[in-house]
């Protein structure tokens, strides 16, 4: 497969140059793996935030029946705001089961990497003592290296810039890392915000909003969209109505227009933000020495993108759905299958 950009610069123009990827080629091709037959094995899905890793691991799970998919993003642990964190929603899951997924009640303390350890840890055990393939999935990088460490110390901040992560792992991973030039990542994420609101997020974050907690920074209270909304109910706090419960509105005069136009733009803003925090998290583990298989998904997400401008209804033509399905098949699926089932064979 011919690689879409010639130079990682293309692809991180935003990182320093330090931070920037070494990989001489893209990694297609099924790398060799170690193996510890003593450890439990764990495939773990790597990417930003809206680079395709939920729909891979239920395409993964069609081709490894006993998969088991346990969340390892920091906000999807808490129970609510759906839409807003952007949970798999149950009909995508297609059966396969799912863990640490809104399992979390207390959505106003923060999880502490530990503590993620410790349930992730659990969970896994239980996944692979009944004969199941535990499949971590997720993009906290803080909490996927707390998690799969061999020793871990919750006072040392590997990520710092003098910081580094241990290269020696408590079980036997086959990490599939999924990633895209950054122009089009970026793009998508703008577009996936629209659709968020337009699938009901706005709504979602007025029904949320707590005027006597607005500010507050813990637990679910972080997830991107709450703090710009918040500041945007404060302004205009949304009204009970008795038939329709809480209701906000952003249309009734320019000045609402405009304070909710910039929210969304605040939001966009710390979404790419993420994004890109979360691919220097991931070289930086690469750069440590865990054995990261990159793919490279922006063939799909540009073939997506082309099918949104075509058809921006929600109706697309089947041969558009076809067309980015058929590269996303060919360029990340197969690949990651092929890599799978050599790490299980071995
Ligand atoms: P950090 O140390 O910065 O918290 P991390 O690797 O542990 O990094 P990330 O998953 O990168 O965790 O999340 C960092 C922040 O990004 C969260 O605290 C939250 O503000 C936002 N965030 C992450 N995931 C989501 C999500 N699914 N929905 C909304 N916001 C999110």
């Amino acid at each position: 497969m011919a690689p879409v950009f010639s130079s990682p610069q293309l692809f991180y123009p935003s990182l320093p140059l330090s931070r920037r990827p070494r990989w001489p080629r893209m990694d297609s091709s099924v790398p060799h793996h170690r193996t510890d037959q003593s450890k439990t094995k764990l495939i773990v899905l790597m990417g930003a935030t809206g680079s395709g890793k939920s729909r891979l691991s239920i395409d993964l799970a069609g081709h490894f029946p006993h998969s088991q998919i346990v969340n390892s993003d920091k906000m999807q642990l808490f129970n609510g705001l759906d839409i807003t964190t952007n949970k798999i929603p149950i009909h995508e899951r297609k059966g396969v089961p799912h863990f640490l997924l809104g399992e979390f009640d207390s959505i106003e303390a923060d999880v502490a990497a530990s503590q993620f350890r410790s349930v992730a840890g659990t969970t896994i055990a239980d996944i692979a003592s009944r004969g199941n393939l535990p499949l971590l999935v997720g993009g906290s990088n803080t909490f996927i290296h707390a998690l799969l460490v061999e020793t871990f110390d919750p006072e040392e901040d590997v990520f710092a810039e003098s910081g580094s992560a241990s290269p020696v792992l408590r079980y036997d991973c086959c990490f599939v890392w999924v990633d895209m030039a950054w122009s089009v990542l970026s793009e998508y994420l703008g577009k996936r915000v629209d659709e968020m609101l337009d699938s009901g997020m706005f709504e979602e974050l007025a029904q949320f909003y707590d005027p006597t907690k607005a500010g507050v920074m813990v637990g679910l209270r972080k997830a991107i969209g709450v703090p710009e909304f918040d500041a945007y109910f404060r302004k205009f706090p949304p009204w009970e109505s008795p038939e329709n419960g809480v209701v906000p509105d952003k249309d009734s005069d320019p000045i609402r227009r405009e304070a909710y136009e910039e929210a969304v733009k605040e939001i966009k803003d710390n979404t790419y933000r993420l994004a890109k925090r979360q691919i220097g998290k991931i070289l930086r583990l690469k750069e440590a020495g865990w054995d990261l298989t990159r793919l490279d998904a922006t063939a799909t997400f540009q073939a997506l993108m082309e099918k949104k401008k075509r058809q921006p209804s929600s109706s697309p033509s089947a041969a558009a759905e076809l067309e980015w399905r058929w590269i996303w098949e060919r360029e990340v699926v197969e690949p990651s299958v092929k890599i799978v089932k050599r790490f299980l064979e071995e």
